[in-house]
């Protein structure tokens, strides 16, 4: 099975488009306290902190240590 052009251009730009909802655990810890005040609106999380959200999901040590703020913040 072949791709045409305008497929491969399409999977190219899918591709593109989704690259940005993958941060890095120090791009993540810059976004974390905006995230935390985020959810506490009932506002839907924007990409960016979706992308915190998602971080989560795939980084243990980000997910320990977002647990932790958050157990923080709710004791404040
Ligand atoms: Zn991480």
């Amino acid at each position: 099975m072949k791709y045409t052009i305008d497929q491969l251009r399409g999977l190219a730009r899918a591709t593109a488009e989704t690259r940005p909802d993958e941060i890095d655990c120090d791009e993540w810890l810059a976004r974390v306290a905006a995230y935390i005040e985020a959810r506490s609106d009932e506002a839907p999380l924007d990409p960016e902190m979706a992308a915190v959200e998602q971080h989560v999901k795939v980084c243990p040590d980000c997910r320990a240590e977002l647990e932790a703020l958050m157990r923080a913040t709710e004791e404040g």
